[in-house]
């Protein structure tokens, strides 16, 4: 079977062109020429005409197509869907705030996580994506948008630490000096809190931005949100919150989506805060968004402006982000199902 050249790094590269009795220095150029984007081993233009069928006759090289895409007209938010090599289809973002412009990724076809207020995990998870797959939403997204991506979050489709070691190599893929060299302080990822893997992360990539996804800091609540949440609870993830805060230094964020009349009262906002605080994390709330097949509503703004109060008068940092791309569909996840109609995804 041949082998899929845009997972690989330089290094190994130059490993499998020194089995197919080539000279290790094309490595680099070979690797500089994919992460610039071409579609296939021919516009290799500096390298010699044997060398590129040989690649050719080894690897696979493919590239995602645009499937769908949106503009928002209200702020510049663009949502691709991008076709994937096996007729499957992912989702990504790219916001633009003052600070630079981010990209949101997804790093599976659909989740198996179960979040009863979440649009990806509606059809189940379908497969995950290689690293290739993640590093091309980035690259494609920034050549099909013109423009420079300084920010990664994985925060689109699918949970990343059920694609661990594919999600590792994409990061040091999309890090690499000769590739996009993205800076890991400029990527975060978030977790519907996937406690096992907490201390791999801090080993692997202790520079990134961890993000979970609390949305309720009692397990009777969470636990009915969030499947994940049953046989962990919220006293073993604030524990492994606080070793991975203690072990890399880096602050967590509590992503929280306000859902209207069952995370929202200040008894969840009081206990919140006391959660925040013993783990030193900021919390973001997401003004829930409504999904057409989940019954939840968001919270309303009254009470979402109670709730701020409480945790700001005990001493906790928040934020409440902003609604980008209000006229595109809206969560992810949303895009992806639409597209697909009735047709059955297909399984692998
Ligand atoms: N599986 C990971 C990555 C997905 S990130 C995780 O759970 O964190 C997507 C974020 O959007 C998560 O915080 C998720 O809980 C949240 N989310 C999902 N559906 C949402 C909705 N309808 N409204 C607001 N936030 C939502």
């Amino acid at each position: 079977m041949k082998k899929n050249i845009l997972s690989l790094l330089p290094e190994e590269i130059e490993a499998e062109l020194a089995a197919l009795g080539q000279p290790k220095y094309r490595a680099g150029q070979i690797f500089r020429w994919l992460h610039r984007g071409v579609g296939s081993f021919e516009e290799m233009s500096d390298l010699p005409k044997a060398l590129r069928e040989q690649l050719g006759e080894h690897f696979t090289l493919y590239r995602p197509r645009v499937a769908a895409k949106q503009v928002s007209q209200l702020d510049g938010t663009i949502k691709y869907l991008w076709q994937l090599a096996d007729g499957n289809a992912v989702e990504t973002v790219v916001m633009r705030y003052k600070h630079g412009n981010t990209v949101c990724i997804s790093s599976q076809v659909g989740c198996r996580q179960g979040c009863a207020f979440c649009a990806s995990t509606i059809g189940g998870l379908v497969r995950c994506l290689e690293p290739s797959e993640m590093l091309d939403e980035v690259l494609f997204s920034q050549l099909d948008s013109g423009l420079p991506l300084s920010n990664i979050v994985l925060m689109g489709i699918g949970e990343p630490l059920d694609n661990f070691d594919h999600v590792m190599r994409f990061l040091r893929l999309v890090n690499h000096p000769q590739g996009l060299n993205i800076g890991m302080r400029h990527i975060s990822l978030s977790t519907c809190g996937i406690i096992e893997r907490f201390d791999d992360l801090a080993e692997q990539a202790p520079q990134l931005t961890l993000s979970v996804s609390l949305h309720a800091p009692d397990d009777e609540t969470r636990s009915a949100l969030m499947p994940a949440n049953r046989g962990r609870g919220v006293e073993r993830l604030m524990d492994s919150c606080r070793a991975y805060y203690e072990r890399t230094g880096r602050r967590i964020s509590f992503e929280y989506a306000m859902i209207d009349g069952v995370n929202d009262t200040e008894r969840h906002a009081r206990l919140l805060a006391r959660r925040a605080r013993q783990v030193g994390a900021h919390v973001n709330l997401i003004p829930l968004n409504h999904v057409e097949e989940r019954q939840f509503r968001p919270s309303t703004q009254g009470h979402m402006k109670k709730f701020i109060e409480i945790l700001q008068a005990e001493g906790v940092n928040v934020t409440v982000r902003r609604k980008l791309g209000g006229d595109i569909d809206a969560s992810c996840g949303q895009l992806r199902r639409r597209e697909a109609g009735s047709k059955a995804p297909e399984r692998r």
